[in-house]
């Protein structure tokens, strides 16, 4: 089959045989890669028209009890310039994105344990009292079955946690060894029962990954029906055992938002700040790649620069309301627009 057969096939069929994929994700002409962005966003567009979904991110804690290769925050690095958000600041976050037109908060930090279940409770309800009509995602890693439903019971309406890499072998030459991908899956799939909206995902381009690792990732992801995936590059860190690994490109991330796309019409899917790092129009072609959601920082200047998993991280001197406008600038000079919406899985 050629490539224009095999994109026809992933549209009607939503996957492909292990070689198929593999053909897809190898060597394409201009005019085929063409047409894969253009069947993602005739997708995209169906399903989510032109709109662009908004999640203010809240970077917490920069402190994290693992030490997985390839992250900047991670617990060996000594250099990283620590710090934790207290209830009131991140309520005052909420409070000026929620003025800034933002019905969806991300709470992302490491693993880290100085919050209690009833921290994280308290904190998330505490943001549903005072923003009803607004979605809260937790992006905190791997814990107890009880904990995520404690959570969900506090009004936490989405999980995310890329699994990122599907292969046990892959998954070991990116984490030490405590930590495995039986559990990050048990993990997704606990709160995918618990009712949360659940995302997963990869970094493109990773040290050691292959074709074959990346299918697995497809296979998985497709059994899992996350309502979310989180795709970027992966960016080397300069205080980490990936130092001097490649990052991965725009093209191939590019290519497989695309396949991402046609794969799950109706997911929500990220054009990252990863992605707008290695390119400074990388958020943009990604929308244009099939994404339809982007993810303004509201963390307070005064943390921004330290919560850094990868180097080069852009709008980390940005005010939020800098972020916010810069952001619908950047999506009405593709014909595509910011709306105000929890933008919930459809
Ligand atoms: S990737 Fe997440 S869990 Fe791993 S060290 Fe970084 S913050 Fe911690």
């Amino acid at each position: 089959m050629n490539n224009r057969e095999l994109i026809e096939k992933l549209k009607t069929e939503g996957i492909l045989e292990r070689e198929e994929f593999k053909c897809l994700l190898g060597e394409m002409t201009s005019e085929d890669k063409e047409l894969l962005y253009s069947c993602a966003r005739e997708i995209r567009e169906k399903h989510y028209g032109k709109d662009v979904y908004l999640r203010g991110l809240i970077e917490f804690t920069n402190y994290c009890r693992n030490d997985c290769f390839y992250c900047g925050i991670r617990k060996s690095n000594l250099a990283a310039d620590r710090y934790r958000l207290t209830k009131e600041e991140i309520l005052d976050c909420t409070d000026k994105g929620y003025e800034l037109g933002f019905r969806t908060f991300v709470l992302q930090g490491g693993e880290d344990m100085f919050y209690s279940d009833e921290d994280v409770c308290d904190l998330v309800s505490s943001i549903k009292m005072q923003h009803p009509d607004c979605a809260v995602t937790l992006s905190i890693g791997e814990r107890s079955r009880e904990s995520y439903q404690k959570y969900y019971d506090a009004g936490a309406d989405r999980y995310l946690l890329r699994h990122e890499t599907a292969d046990p072998v892959h998954y070991a030459r990116l984490h030490p060894s405590e930590l495995s991908v039986e559990n990050r899956k048990k993990c997704l799939y606990d709160l995918k029962e618990i009712g949360y909206q659940v995302g997963a995902g990869i970094m493109i381009g990773s040290p050691y990954q292959t074709d074959d690792n990346v299918v697995d990732d497809l296979i998985f992801m497709k059994e899992l029906e996350p309502h979310m995936i989180g795709l970027g590059p992966f960016i080397p860190h300069k205080d980490t055992p990936f130092k001097d690994e490649k990052a991965g490109t725009l093209e191939d991330t590019l290519r497989l938002l695309a396949i991402v796309r046609i794969m799950f019409p109706h997911v929500l899917l990220p054009a990252t700040t990863a992605l707008g790092t290695i390119d400074p129009r990388g958020r943009e072609k990604g929308i244009l790649a099939g994404a339809n959601v982007v993810m303004p920082n509201l963390s307070p200047k005064s943390v921004r620069g330290k919560y850094l998993l990868y180097d080069g991280k852009i709008c980390t001197g940005d005010e939020a309301a800098e972020c916010r406008s810069c952001m619908e600038r950047r999506m009405e000079s593709i014909g595509y627009k910011v709306v105000v919406s929890r933008g919930d899985y459809r």
